[in-house]
């Protein structure tokens, strides 16, 4: 909810820890707000007023700070006493607790803040009129004298006329002589004689009147004068003075920020992980995964938004070094299966743990991880003369020299990018070099069925595949990991639910068939291929797909006008056409 927190929280999932106390205390701080559900929704309610402090901070630190600054640090401060009270009731882990009190420190501060600070005072100090009435009797005076200074002046002739008992002196101004006393001419001589020549000092005689100064109007004129720029002044020292005070507090206030920030974190994951239903995962050193019911938190959201299937849980279990299991779990399976989904997810779930969440599965027990790399996707860097493959073998690159045995890997398709055989070469050395140089936790998947041999020979390689169901010619898609490899891709059906146009499917399908036919075989294969087929996949060579006719259910239903349909005509209708559906299965 707060700037902070979202640093945090960036931070933390950029670089997750390694350290079994810091992740359980953050696992603590977020379980506590779990089982503290009220808590937890009071405390979000407050942070959501809550100002930048640490930027705010920063920038007055760095004389780059203006009022409104000044205004958050007063703010923060305060939510922070508000957040600090509604805690104040519960146990809270260590994670939660505020390193140094620093309350009687700061409380002096917030008190000075909140006497000195406009409500909503502007952003810089240019803009003046931040500093409150009352706080400062100078700034008073010179505000006084800058907005009413008619008024200042009419209360200052008040006085002369009760002091002289002349009703008709006037305060005047002009250009040349300023601000001055103006008596009709048969006054004057009264103020040219004691007492009161000692206060009116003759300035000009016209011709009906006599115009006088004072010691008092002349320095009332210059202070009414420079009341203005004075007032700017005072406001700046005042602020400077703040400012100065605010810095001073610096080691005091960044660690009020921080909690705020870890309280936020908490809280979010915490509303995270009892919305949709995450774990706490229990954290060792032991270096193996077991995730049961994991799923991957943004499709899994995807899905759900979109209305339509649910998404499908998943175990995994990569065993320690030490163990018997399978370390490397080669994921073999159709396309659109999920296998990338599955290695991601796992991944995700890892990097949750480690940076200090629950994580979406029914229950994880996680060995750290040192490292987490992961190689997925296909990307280029053209201008930085990288081409697909050659991005994709950097990565590989880097992951095989650098992984140690506590890291986990995800490798997605390696090898997809260059010749099947070139491909597969590279994978399957890769997989290879994963088991027995890095032996690291790791996740392969692949369309090169003939990898899932390797487990006879890598005795901690285990294979599992996605499991679909073909119907009709058509793959459904069950979403569910299973031990043991898959023998197919069905990627021609997958192209044909793309939208390819039925007469390429219809070629990809005869070309598959002959190939996995083995009727072509050895080098010539690709010549006899171009012997044995036809050339061009003309409409007439290739045996179409019919195209789908109506079905009976599709024409009666053409036929009627629901209109026409009585309420019970419509119901019988319904039963009928349920009752024709059931019989064609
Ligand atoms: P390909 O081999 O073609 O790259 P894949 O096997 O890696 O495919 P994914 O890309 O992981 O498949 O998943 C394809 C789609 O299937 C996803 O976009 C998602 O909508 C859906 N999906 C994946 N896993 C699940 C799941 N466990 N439950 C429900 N839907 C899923």
């Amino acid at each position: 909810l707060t700037a902070g927190g979202a640093r945090l929280l960036e931070q933390r999932i950029s670089a997750p820890s390694t350290s079994l106390a810091e992740i359980a205390a953050r696992h603590d701080a977020v379980g506590n707000f779990v089982s503290a559900a009220e808590t937890k929704d009071a405390v979000r309610s407050l942070l959501r007023g809550l100002p930048d402090i640490e930027r705010a901070l920063s920038r007055l630190c760095l004389e780059r700070g203006g009022p409104r600054d000044a205004a958050a640090i007063n703010e923060g401060l305060s939510l922070a006493d508000a957040v600090r009270e509604r805690l104040m009731s519960e146990d809270l882990p260590s994670g939660l607790k505020i390193d140094n009190d620093h309350s009687t420190e700061l409380g002096g501060l917030k008190q000075l803040l909140q006497t000195a600070l406009e409500k909503n005072p502007p952003l810089s100090v240019r803009d003046g009129n931040y500093i409150r009435d009352g706080f400062d009797s100078e700034l008073d005076e010179n505000r006084r004298l800058r907005d009413q200074a008619r008024k200042v002046i009419a209360e200052l002739q008040a006085e002369y006329v009760e002091e002289t008992n002349i009703q008709s002196l006037k305060m005047k101004f002009n250009n040349v002589l300023g601000y001055f006393i103006e008596v009709p001419a048969g006054h004057s001589s009264k103020l040219v004689a004691q007492p009161f020549s000692q206060t009116f000092i003759h300035r000009q005689t016209t011709a009906n009147a006599a115009r006088f100064t004072t010691h008092r109007l002349s320095e009332l004129e210059s202070r009414i004068l420079g009341a203005g720029a004075r007032s700017d002044e005072i406001e700046k020292r005042i602020f400077e003075d703040l400012r100065v005070r605010i810095s001073e507090a610096a080691p005091a206030i960044n660690p009020v920020a921080s909690w705020l920030a870890e309280i936020d974190v908490s809280a979010a994951l915490a509303e995270l992980a009892a919305a949709r239903g995450w774990c706490r995962p229990e954290m060792n050193d032991r270096g193996a995964l077991e995730i049961s019911g994991g799923r991957h938190p943004v499709v899994e959201l995807a899905l759900a938004k979109a209305g339509g299937s649910p998404f499908i849980s998943n175990d995994c279990v990569l065993d320690e070094p030490s163990g018997a299991g399978p370390r490397v779990q080669l994921l073999t399976g159709p396309n659109m299966s999920g296998k990338s989904t599955y290695l991601r997810q796992n991944a995700i779930i890892a990097l949750l743990a480690q940076s200090g969440s629950f994580v979406p599965a029914a229950s994880a027990r996680i060995g750290i991880a040192s490292q987490l790399f992961s190689r997925v996707g296909a990307a280029d860097e053209l201008a930085r003369g990288r081409s697909t493959f050659m991005v994709e073998m950097v990565e590989t690159a880097a992951i095989l020299n650098q992984a140690d045995s506590g890291a986990l890997v995800i490798l997605d398709e390696i090898g997809r990018g260059t010749a099947t055989y070139d491909g597969l070469s590279i994978a399957w050395a890769t997989l290879e070099h994963l088991h027995d140089v890095n032996r690291c936790r790791a996740l392969f998947a692949t369309h090169y069925h003939e990898l899932a041999m390797l487990s006879d020979r890598l005795d901690r390689l285990g294979n599992a595949n996605v499991a679909v169901r073909e119907w009709e010619n058509d793959v459904i898609f069950l979403h569910e990991v299973r031990p043991g490899a898959a023998d197919r891709s069905y990627g021609v059906q997958v192209a044909k639910l793309a939208g390819i146009p039925a007469s390429v499917v219809a070629r990809a399908r005869e070309i598959l068939d002959r190939l996995e036919s083995g009727e072509l075989e050895g080098s010539s294969r690709t010549a006899n291929l171009l012997n044995d087929l036809p050339l061009f996949s003309s409409d007439a060579e290739i045996e179409r797909e019919p195209e789908p006719s109506d079905s009976e259910i599709e024409k009666r239903l053409s036929a009627i006008n629901p209109d026409d349909l009585t309420p019970r005509e419509a119901l019988a209708l319904i039963y009928e056409l349920a009752e024709a559906v059931r019989s064609d299965r």
